[in-house]
């Protein structure tokens, strides 16, 4: 159904009210972008990896054009440049809050992307915490929290087993214990949507917290932090069609203001004095200020928040029909050549945004993704996209992946534990994903 649930794999209460027209793509850097065909000439560039980074929305890149020639270093200095910065970071701030739904007491830390939000969370965790993860997160997730003591829990078939999989997992904590999941809100594999809140409130019964790794969930549905009822959210600009090295960490202010600060150095300290003793004594600041040291990405703050006024006006109930009229255009250009194999835990059917790996019979991932490039001028991705055991998973792989994130060659015969993803958003025609199914078809009628 392309035109009705904003968030399918919430609840009701999420679903917005329908929408009739699929409407227009939103304008996006990138657009006139032509590559050369190793069949002679020049394609328009079909950019299909939004998933790794979205292309920056004009929109985005006209405010951060117009704010650049007053830019100035942010909480320091007296000129009118420093005091409009300032004011301007602040606003990025309270915009983004807004946009994630955060409760008042909320913090909200502008930090590099995803990857350092989860790192920052993790440093702030507090001592003897267990940290529950599904074996089927990003790196970026999956990763971060081995200081503690970590819980990997194996990848559920279906979003009603992750929540029995999870409160079977936290009904043997240790009673006390300070206790975190970290779940993805949408797979960046299988582009599949999460039980969030259903995982939140298995979470909250036994005392435990939850961060929701947002990077692929929040390009493409609204994120209610509140409603969702998660502790704390992550995602990156580059993702959210702003990309100036910046991302959020957002949620309960507590953990945080106990923590050492993530990075030490100005901006978080709020006292410096020497003691008596010829040591150094050192008041933290007890707000987001805390875990920003040194000069802030006041520009990539700007780009996110602009981005996120940006979706907000387009409306997430149209951007999401547009985007599942366009999931329904790939799943049936796809379903009709059997040698394709759509990789999927919940079942091919299950709400997802858009984000879809597959593998191809008798092809090659790398191959087929490189074939797509230099013959037909469209931009996927190939490997294991970071998230290696649940690749291992959903290949039916028993041998170690070599190679970081990549695309492990296999010899002649052999079958590559690789995939290729293809995966697009706001700012994708649809003559992009008609271009892509169409040289699918060829690519395997022609073979390898
Ligand atoms: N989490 C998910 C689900 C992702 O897809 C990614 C990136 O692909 C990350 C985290 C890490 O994001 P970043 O590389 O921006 O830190």
């Amino acid at each position: 159904d392309t035109a009705t649930a904003a968030c399918p794999a919430f609840d009701a209460a999420d679903t917005a009210a329908p929408v009739t027209s699929v409407g227009e793509p939103l304008p996006v850097l990138g657009s006139e972008v032509t590559v050369p065909l190793v069949t002679g000439g020049n394609v328009g560039y079909a950019a299909l990896d939004y998933a790794a980074s979205a292309p920056a929305l004009q929109r985005v890149w006209d405010d951060v054009a117009a704010y650049a020639p007053y830019y100035g270093s942010v909480h320091r200095g007296a000129g009118y440049l420093s005091q409009l910065s300032t004011e301007l970071f602040e606003q990025a701030r309270a915009t983004v809050t807004e946009f994630l739904g955060c409760r008042p007491d909320d913090q909200l830390v502008f930090t590099r992307s995803t990857t350092d939000s989860l790192n920052l969370l993790a440093a702030a965790l507090p001592e003897g915490c267990h940290v529950y993860v599904f074996e089927t997160e990003h790196h970026a997730s999956l990763l971060p929290w081995t200081a503690h003591t970590v819980h990997y829990l194996d990848a559920p078939r279906s979003p009603e087993q992750a929540v029995a999989t999870l409160r079977e997992a936290l009904a043997a904590r240790p009673a006390q214990a300070p206790a975190l999941v970290c779940v993805t809100g949408a797979s960046n594999v299988t582009g599949e949507l999460w039980p969030v809140r259903e995982l939140a409130a298995a979470a909250h019964e036994s005392g435990a917290r939850i961060v929701l790794d947002a990077a692929q969930l929040a390009p493409h549905h609204p994120v209610d932090v509140a409603a969702l009822d998660v502790d704390w959210v992550a995602f990156s600009g580059h993702k959210l069609y702003a990309p100036l090295g910046s991302g959020v960490l957002a949620g309960r202010a507590d953990w945080l203001r106990e923590a050492e600060p993530y990075l030490a150095g100005g901006g978080a300290s709020r006292k410096v004095a020497r003691r008596a003793d010829g040591g150094v004594e050192v008041e933290w600041h007890r707000t987001a200020a805390r875990h920003e040291a040194g000069s802030p990405n006041v520009i990539g703050a700007y780009a996110i928040a602009s981005a996120c006024k940006a979706l907000t006006e387009a409306g997430f109930a149209t951007l999401v029909a547009r985007e599942n009229h366009l999931i329904d255009k790939v799943r049936a250009g796809l379903a009709d050549v059997p040698e394709v194999r759509v990789l999927s835990l919940f079942g091919e059917a299950a709400p997802r945004v858009g984000v879809l790996s597959f593998v191809v019979e008798g092809w090659n991932s790398s191959h087929f993704a490189a074939a797509l490039s230099a013959e037909y001028g469209i931009g996927v991705r190939d490997g294991l996209f970071c998230a290696h055991p649940l690749l291992r998973t959903l290949l039916g792989a028993e041998d170690e992946a070599p190679g970081e994130c990549g695309a492990p060659e296999a010899a002649p015969g052999e079958r590559a534990l690789n995939a290729v993803r293809v995966s697009f958003g706001a700012g994708t025609p649809d003559e992009h994903v008609d271009r892509f199914v169409a040289a699918v078809r060829e690519l395997v009628r022609d073979g390898a």
